[in-house]
């Protein structure tokens, strides 16, 4: 049964709860799948421009902005992130999946743009773990580590907002657990099904 068009996967939770580290595994097991957000926060050691985030001035974003050019933005910690509308339609209409991870505001948004969006919640263990990852990352200072975590309560709250929710404990089940919610959704009856029972009926013809 072949659907003409992919499937988009919205990943969020809090900032240190896994999502990079999920997708990064998944994207080791089913290839590039994943949209590049744009960001005017400065590049991470080792992160690459067009790979990781096109990393570009607010000039340049805010132009973006008044272009239309994204599906969704949104500030996150000070600074602007964004998806590039063109990259995600044109790969779901070519009938490939593609996977955001993005912060529950810009996945609120793309549920209200595309409701067939498939929206995933990934929740850390604990708050007390979530602190040790966002530490353990080493990536942000003292201060900016209470800020993400000051607002990691506030995005739990909006779970309700989501399909489905992965408690990323042990990072093998999460990831499977993902691979789970995803293969499940491929598997739903399409809520057209008329242009799936044509595909049989022109199959049956042609014998
Ligand atoms: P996010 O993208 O949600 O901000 P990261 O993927 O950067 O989070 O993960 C934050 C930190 O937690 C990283 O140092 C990562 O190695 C670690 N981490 C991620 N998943 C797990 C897990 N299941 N168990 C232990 N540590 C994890
Ligand atoms: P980081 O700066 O740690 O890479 O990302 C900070 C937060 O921004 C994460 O929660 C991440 O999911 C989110 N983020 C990354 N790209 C986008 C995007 O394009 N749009 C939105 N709304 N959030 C994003």
């Amino acid at each position: 049964m072949s659907r003409k068009k992919g499937r988009l996967f919205v990943i969020s939770g809090p900032s240190g709860t896994g999502k990079g580290t999920v997708c990064r595994e998944l994207l080791k097991e089913i290839g590039n799948e994943f949209s590049v957000s744009m960001t005017t926060r400065e590049p991470r050691e080792g992160e690459v421009h067009g790979k990781d985030y096109f990393f570009v001035t607010r000039e340049t974003f805010l132009e973006n902005i008044e272009a239309g050019n994204f599906l969704e933005h949104a500030t996150v910690f000070d600074n602007l992130y964004g998806t590039p509308k063109d990259m995600v339609v044109n790969r779901l209409e070519r009938g490939r999946n593609v996977i955001l991870d993005i912060d529950v505001q810009g996945g609120l948004q793309v549920k209200k743009a595309m409701p067939e969006a498939v929206l995933i919640f990934i929740l850390p263990p604990s708050l007390a773990e979530l602190r040790r990852r966002l530490e353990g990352r080493g990536t942000e200072t003292a201060e900016k580590i209470e800020k993400r975590l000051g607002q990691a309560l506030n995005e739990i709250r909006l779970i309700g907002e989501y399909d489905y929710y992965v408690v990323n404990d042990d990072l093998d089940e999460a990831v499977a657990l993902v691979k789970c919610i995803m293969a499940a959704e491929g598997a739903k009856v399409p809520e057209a099904v008329r242009p799936v029972i044509r595909e049989y009926e022109n199959e049956s013809k042609q014998k």
